[in-house]
């Protein structure tokens, strides 16, 4: 309780005092620091703020305090109160708003409520309370509607006034609940069945709310106006039915604000949110939650003096429990006092941020003038006194707008995602657009390159086409200068024939003519006759001595044209046999003209061929052997052919032989083989140079000439089997010659002959067979007649293994020469050692055992009986023959 002292409060005067037109603007930006999220923990310090309303004398008050003064004297320019005490003594209160008896209501308005809500507007909690005696218009300061008189609106109707002015509906919210507190019950005012609300405290925070109210989503002025209106018909009814009356009530107004401030603050402006398409930049955006209470206490006056309408004093105290509460808690929280009772009455719990909390709070004491309740206007001074000294931390209440973020960003989501979508779509296009583009040169390029090997083709085609015709003239030419060149060629042979065919028919013409010629003449006798008959005999002699001249003429003719057809025949039999020879050439038998010329089949062959022969018999008879023979030696290489072979078939005939050789026939022969230009011409040579080894004094004179040197020569060089086996035939028969084994076998002979049967082709083989044989049976000749002392060359030059191979050849020819070969081998006892050693004693066994050829298996069994090595070797390998 202020005592005296002209300026009670005045040191409370805090520098932070703010007057309403100035209240906002005053609060440094620094000082509202935020703890972002969850409704900051900085904090602005703010007294709560009082300011005293005087009520003007009622009515009664007029006429029963006529005679007497007004307790208190205001001094509003000074903010002071006076309170008399009597006559000559009053007291002086300071407040922070002296609001005396003409104050309008806008006025007090905008003095006591109008910063509050500001401060809700900007997300703090507010509290506008009313205290005072009942009847000193603590409802007509807050509660007046103003249906009648809009000027007589009073704080709640404009404070929702200004809130949904500075409100945005599309992103900030207000709601309501009115409650109204009786005998420590929470009734729901606008929803009177519910009559208990529990108050609940979130532990955390510590923030108090009633969960249990009725909150109304106010959008507009009128809402809230009906709301009240409903509010206050149901405290009325409230009252009647609870026996009571309102001054005996707390009404309380709870207006929850939410406010996004995206758009105000940061960068999210409605400009900026255009711009901001990247979800990176989104921040969320920050909710604050203002919450204005409005409370309408009850009536301070003691209970005593109201009590006298009936109330029991328990109910009395329990009316007033809540209000001797919030003085004993504003007592303590003026004081600085270490304990304040908050929790002793619903009332201080639910105003516990509004004392001593976080609100901005503003306090009205209303007053009347009379002195007959200086009392109570003393004590509610006293009240708001206090009041002012109670000093709240004001706290912002904001927190991170997540639900509004995460649909912002839902629906930014939503548009990338339609973008995304859309910018697919073009992607996709424009994919499609460059693959029919590709596909379209591709085609054209495909297109083009079909046409390019078209033409190429064409003119491929074309090249081909004049390569052919070019070959095939080439072809022609080739076919008439061979026509031209060979006399001894099929076709050139048939020129000849037509040729002398002409000749021929050229004769007997001239043969009719000199008939004719005859038989005029003799017409012409026949008339000279008769004239000679009638004239003289002269002229008769004459024409006898001319017929008889023609007569020999014609003799002479008739033989000519014998000749001629003898030489006909003769030319179209070697024109046959040409054909015949180059048919079987061009069937691959090249030399089956010259099977004659194996030594060991030509009987037969001659046989067959002896028709053939005979005329080139006879045409050497005609043409001369000097002169088939220097053919040997001519330019052209078919003539060189058609001769050898012509030498070659005369050479078969053992008659010929020797005049071939007296010609100088083996001479050219040999430089045939040398020279080996042409294989089928080696071929024949080499026939024909076998046929003729057949003779012994032609053996030597082969030898002679150096025929040894150059049979193992083309023996080593030629590949053609044919010629192989001709040339081994010559061997084979040099082999044959007693005189020649030493010869043979230092000019390579045997080595040769040996070589040869890399060709594994039979014939080859079998001449090969045959010459060993034939070398062994000279050997063995020439040793039983000791003229041969050292072992058989043969098997010096390492004959034997392929000996020993062959000796049971499957072709019976081979196999006979190799058994004949090994009999003979075996018949010198100084080979003995090594044919044991190179097998060669198995086969004699076999041969003396197995062999076919009675003759050759008797041999074979003498001379393995006949040698004392063989014998020893056969009793250690305990074999009987
Ligand atoms: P309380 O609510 O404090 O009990 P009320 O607001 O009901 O008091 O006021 C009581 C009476 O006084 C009412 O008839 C009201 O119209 C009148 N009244 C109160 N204050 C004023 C004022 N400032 N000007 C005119 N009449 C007033
Ligand atoms: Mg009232």
């Amino acid at each position: 309780m202020a005592t005296g002292g002209v300026y009670k409060n005045g040191s409370h005067k805090a520098p932070n005092l703010r007057t309403s037109s100035s209240f906002k603007s005053k609060l440094p930006a620094s000082n509202v620091r935020r703890s972002i999220p969850g409704g900051g923990t900085d904090s602005v310090s703010g007294r709560v703020r009082v300011a005293v309303r005087l009520r003007p004398r009622n009515a009664e008050e007029m006429a029963a305090d006529a005679d007497f003064a007004d307790c208190v004297e205001l001094q509003p320019e000074l903010k002071r109160l006076k309170l008399r005490k009597n006559n000559w003594d009053s007291d002086t209160y300071e407040f922070d708003e002296v609001l005396t008896e003409y104050s309008s209501q806008k006025r007090v308005y905008e003095v006591v409520a109008k910063p509050v809500v500001e401060s809700v507007l900007d997300g703090y909690n507010g509290t506008v309370m009313a205290y005072g005696q009942t009847g000193t218009g603590k409802t007509y300061t807050l509660g007046r509607l103003g249906d009648e008189d809009t000027s007589a609106r009073g704080i709640m109707v404009r404070s929702m006034e200004d809130i949904l002015v500075n409100i945005s509906p599309e992103t900030d919210s207000v709601s309501v609940s009115y409650l109204q507190l009786y005998m420590e019950t929470i009734q729901d005012l606008l929803n009177p069945a519910n009559d208990n609300i529990p108050i609940v405290e979130d532990q955390r925070t510590g923030d108090v709310s009633l969960p249990g109210a009725t909150v109304v989503e106010i959008r507009n002025q009128q809402t809230f106006m009906e709301l009240l209106r409903l509010g206050e018909n149901h405290r009325i009814a409230a009252n009647t039915k609870l026996n009571t009356e309102s001054s005996r009530s707390h009404a309380i107004l709870m207006v929850q604000v939410k406010r996004s401030v995206l758009g105000r603050e940061d960068d999210f402006s409605t400009e900026n949110e255009n711009r901001s398409h990247s979800v990176g930049n989104f921040k969320p955006p920050i909710l604050r939650k203002g919450k204005l209470v409005v409370v309408d206490l009850a009536g301070s006056e003691r209970v005593h003096k109201s009590g006298s309408e009936g109330h029991m004093l328990e109910e009395a105290k329990s009316i007033n429990l809540s209000l001797s509460a919030l003085g004993k808690c504003i007592n303590a929280l003026a004081e600085n006092s270490a304990h304040v009772p908050v929790r002793d009455s619903k009332l201080t719990r639910l105003l516990k941020d509004s004392f001593g909390g976080t609100s901005r709070t503003s306090l009205v004491v209303t007053i009347g003038p009379s002195p007959r309740h200086r009392a109570e206007t003393a004590s509610t001074i006293l009240f708001g006194q206090r009041a002012m000294k109670v000093e709240n931390m004001l706290k912002i209440k904001e927190e991170f707008d997540y639900k509004s973020l995460s649909k912002r960003l839902e629906i930014e989501l939503d548009k990338l995602i339609s973008d995304s979508e859309r910018q697919q779509k073009v992607y996709e296009n424009e994919v499609e657009r460059i693959r029919l583009e590709a596909q379209k040169r591709i085609t054209e390029a495909e297109r083009n390159c079909a046409e390019v090997l078209q033409e190429e083709k064409v003119k491929c085609q074309m090249d081909y086409m004049e390569s052919i015709k070019k070959l095939e003239e080439k072809w022609n030419i080739n076919q008439q200068k061979r026509a031209a060149n060979g006399e001894v060629r099929m076709d050139s042979g048939n020129d000849e024939v037509t040729e002398l065919k002409a000749l021929l028919q050229n004769e007997i013409r001239l043969r009719k003519a000199a008939e004719e010629e005859n038989n005029n003449l003799k017409l012409q006798l026949l008339k000279f006759s008769k004239a000679a008959l009638s004239g003289g005999n002269t002229d008769v002699m004459n024409l006898q001595e001319i017929l008889e001249e023609e007569s020999v003429q014609k003799n002479k003719l008739e033989e000519e044209v014998r000749a001629l057809r003898s030489q006909l025949s003769q030319l179209s039999t070697e024109a046959n046999q040409s054909r015949s020879y180059l048919e079987r050439g061009r069937n691959g038998n090249t030399l089956a003209g010259l099977d004659c010329l194996s030594p060991l089949n030509h009987l037969q062959s001659r046989d067959s061929s002896n028709g053939e022969r005979a005329s080139i018999v006879n045409l050497h008879e005609q043409v001369g052997l000097q002169k088939i023979l220097s053919l040997l030696e001519s330019e052209d290489a078919n003539v060189r052919i058609h001769a050898v072979k012509v030498v070659a078939n005369l050479a078969a005939e053992e008659a010929n032989q020797e005049k071939i050789v007296e010609a100088g026939g083996l001479t050219s022969l040999l430089m045939l083989l040398r020279s080996y230009e042409d294989e089928t011409i080696r071929r024949i040579a080499a026939g024909a140079i076998a046929n003729l080894a057949m003779n012994e004094a032609n053996q030597e004179l082969i030898m002679a000439q150096g025929g040894i040197c150059l049979l193992a020569m083309t023996a080593s060089d030629a590949e053609d089997p044919q010629t192989l086996r001709m040339v081994a035939g010559a061997l084979a028969n040099l082999c044959g010659n007693d005189k020649l084994q030493m010869r043979l076998r230092s000019e390579g002979g045997i080595k040769a002959l040996l070589g040869m049967v890399r060709c594994r082709h039979p014939d080859v083989l079998s001449q090969v067979a045959r010459g060993i044989a034939n070398f062994a049976k000279c050997e063995s000749r020439a040793s039983s007649q000791g003229t041969k002392p050292g072992r058989s060359l043969l098997i010096e030059d390492g004959a034997l293994p392929w000996i020993v191979q062959n000796a049971n050849n499957e072709a019976s020819l081979i196999r006979r020469h190799v058994e004949l070969a090994l009999c003979h081998l075996a018949q010198h006892e100084v080979n003995a050692k090594d044919m044991i050693s190179g097998g060669a004693l198995w086969e004699l066994v076999r041969i003396s055992r197995d062999c076919s050829r009675e003759d050759i298996k008797a041999l074979a069994r003498r001379t393995l009986t006949s040698s004392s090595t063989f014998l020893a070797e056969m009793r250690r390998l305990r074999i009987e023959v």
